[in-house]
């Protein structure tokens, strides 16, 4: 896979948190669940699926916020910005792509919830899903997303 883009920092609003990806995403995401909205205060939210492995704060300390469920939804204490979300199971980490210094690079390869999704809201997701994929989907959509960013569509 493409390493062109790596390392990426990302930090929040204020500054306080900075963070760093040391792999490329296996998979790019736009998410139109009313959750989503309401966090983002936004129509969708954008994440990039890390490994765990490759993916460091590198300064600050988040804390949980969100519904303090199994998701585990980080953000900056001071200036409340959603970081990222930690997935049961800790393979890989969901960054928000906006926090990144160049967000250009992840546009999302799959938008999910499209059965919430704001009327106008529209994004260039390749494969669209009216709820999250089946978890046995995602192994064939990351080799789709790495054949697409691969044949340079990023
Ligand atoms: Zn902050
Ligand atoms: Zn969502």
């Amino acid at each position: 896979m493409s390493s062109r883009f790596m390392p990426a920092a990302g930090t929040c609003r204020c500054g306080r948190i900075h963070f760093q990806i040391a792999a490329p995403p296996i998979i790019t995401m736009a998410c139109h669940c009313t959750g989503c909205q309401r966090m983002s205060a936004s129509a969708f939210s954008l994440s990039a699926a890390i490994p765990s492995d490759a993916f460091a704060v590198t300064q600050g300390e988040p804390v949980i916020g969100g519904l303090h469920g199994e998701f585990r939804h980080f953000f900056c204490a001071y200036c409340m910005s959603w970081l990222f979300t930690r997935i049961p199971g800790d393979a890989f980490v969901n960054i928000r792509v906006a926090m990144l210094d160049d967000p250009s690079s992840f546009p999302p390869f799959i938008e999910t919830y499209t059965s919430e999704k704001l009327p106008w809201a529209t994004t260039p997701a390749v494969r669209s899903f009216e709820r999250f994929p089946p978890i046995e989907a995602y192994e064939g959509l990351a080799k789709e997303y790495a054949i697409h960013v691969n044949a340079g569509a990023a």
